[in-house]
């Protein structure tokens, strides 16, 4: 009689590369694959709004692209050992797969369901299908975690960086009609009020998504990255970030369609670029690296000395100013405005708001953490945290505190034309391009003839700029040599 084999599919919403579908199907079982749908277990950073509005779809792409292999996903609600003991029972299975994942929470989870499982007497198999290492194989000699990003790299790249991506299934045997779930929509995740619509112009969630998406990253993009990926007026990022979070990509077959691509083309300058870009995928694998090691660092700073850190009581609305696009300084409007309509936001800009809420406004950085959580199709725990803590000036290989984005000499330098801010901020478009950064201080005619009122169409800044960059450094000094 064949064995039957549950994968239980989590954040690895793919078909290709899923190296616990893959040993199921290697081992000759008849494949079931079930997502469990459990939020509350991954408390205190249960999903937000903006990652259960993807996930809702990418459920739906996923069971879509099952039952094209003759196969289709079951649903069920947790509690997960609830639901996997239950099926397991149901289908008759013995063997229980899935891939791996590193916050703290769900591993606290799934070593607690493991242990359950096999104690049920069932076989479990796990894999790594999200990262090119695991995040304790890389380690300094003296067995230390890395706190530094380049040496990790290099550690990364002797341990290897190239190990193939798991064979794709061909046909999958059927799921027996008598193995009920719920449907994708019964779970709520899509906003019943449809503030995401916005979304679907720039995002399509699942496998075949993320490989378009890769696609004409390589055909446009890559042999320009290294200089392009600065730039939020133009498209010079893979925007990715989304699809490996849920993995409906992962970064081996990202690494590997990489070196096809440097292999039959040409063009000057594709190999440096395309490892500027290889190096990236080696941030998110320095942010895993870390969450796995510093687990607390979700919530408190990895600097200790920060956890004291003299952060403004009374923000007077600024916070609010910050989410709502409504600061007064347009590349950080533009910023918070293209998160809110599209659940993204570029790098660089992210860097930008970040300081601005940090260091100008003096509001505690994991304020800004949860809004990007709740708000972030990309929202990722270990990421999210290495670049609130990295541009706070309290993580692993931080900026220095001192170095406070001057958002108007940013704005200059990455949109020069001033077509990013004119996107997202419409009421300073009619502007010339040397004003919109600092509306504030173009002269009243420009401003008349933009169209533009200030504290009328558009705020004037929330802060001084100058006066708060110098207020902050001088708490940060307060910390020194504590
Ligand atoms: C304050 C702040 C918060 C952030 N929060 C998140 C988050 O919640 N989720 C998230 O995925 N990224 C986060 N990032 C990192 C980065 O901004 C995004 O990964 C990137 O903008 C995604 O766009 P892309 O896919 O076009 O990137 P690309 O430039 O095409 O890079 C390719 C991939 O490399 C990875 N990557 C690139 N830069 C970084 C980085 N600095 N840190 C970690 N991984 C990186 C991403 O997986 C990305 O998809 C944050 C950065 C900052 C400064």
């Amino acid at each position: 009689m064949d064995t039957v084999g549950l994968v239980w599919f989590r954040r690895d919403l793919r078909l290709a590369d899923n190296p616990a579908l893959a040993a199921a199907v290697a081992g000759g079982a008849r494949v079931v694959p079930v997502y469990v749908h459990a939020p509350e277990e991954e408390a205190p950073w249960r999903p937000g709004a903006a990652s259960d509005a993807w996930l809702h779809r990418s459920l739906q792409a996923l069971d879509a692209a099952l039952r094209e292999r003759g196969s289709r996903l079951v649903v069920r609600r947790g509690p997960t050992l609830d639901a996997l003991r239950t099926l397991a029972a149901e289908a008759g299975a013995t063997h229980i797969y899935w891939n791996r994942l590193y916050e703290p929470a769900l591993v606290a989870r799934d070593r607690g369901v493991k242990a359950a499982l096999r104690a049920a007497g069932l076989v479990t198999q796990s894999a790594n299908a999200a990262l090119l290492n695991e995040p304790w194989a890389v380690t300094r000699d003296d067995g230390a975690p890395y706190r530094v990003f380049t040496p990790f790299w290099k550690a990364c790249q002797r341990a290897g960086v190239d190990a193939p991506p798991a064979p794709e299934p061909g046909r999958l045997t059927p799921v027996p009609e008598s193995l009920g779930g719920v449907a994708v929509d019964t779970l709520r995740l899509a906003p019943p009020i449809g503030w995401d619509r916005g979304f679907w112009d720039a995002w399509q969630p699942g496998e075949a998504g993320a490989s378009a998406t890769l696609a004409q990253f390589l055909d446009d993009a890559v042999a320009h990255y290294g200089e392009d990926r600065n730039r939020p007026d133009i498209t010079g990022t893979s925007r990715l970030s989304p699809h490996l979070h849920f993995g409906e990509i992962g970064p081996r077959q990202l690494v590997a369609a990489i070196r096809r691509h440097t292999a039959e083309h040409t063009a000057a300058g594709l190999l440096t670029n395309a490892e500027a870009f290889v190096r990236e995928i080696g941030w998110r694998e320095f942010a895993h690296h870390l969450l796995w090691h510093f687990p607390h660092t979700p919530d408190a700073p990895l600097d200790e000395r920060f956890a004291r850190f003299p952060w403004l009581d009374d923000r007077g609305g600024a916070l609010e100013r910050w989410q709502r696009g409504r600061t007064g300084i347009p590349i950080v409007d533009a910023g918070m405005r293209e998160l809110w309509h599209t659940g993204w936001m570029h790098n660089r800009v992210r860097m930008i708001v970040a300081s601005l809420l940090t260091k100008n406004l003096l509001v505690p950085w994991q304020e800004g953490a949860r809004w990007f959580w709740d708000t972030l199709v990309d929202a990722d725990l270990a990421s999210n945290t290495l670049g609130w803590q990295w541009t706070a000036g309290c993580g692993a290989d931080a900026a220095p505190y001192f170095r406070i984005f001057n958002p108007v000499l940013q704005g200059q330098r990455f949109d020069p034309a001033g077509g990013y801010v004119a996107r997202w901020v419409p009421e300073l478009a009619g502007l010339p391009a040397r004003h919109v950064h600092a509306p504030w201080e173009a002269p009243a005619s420009v401003l008349a003839a933009a169209g533009v009122r200030l504290d009328h169409d558009y705020p004037t800044p929330v802060v001084d700029l100058q006066a708060t960059r110098a207020r902050a450094l001088a708490r940060y000094a307060s910390l020194k040599g504590a």
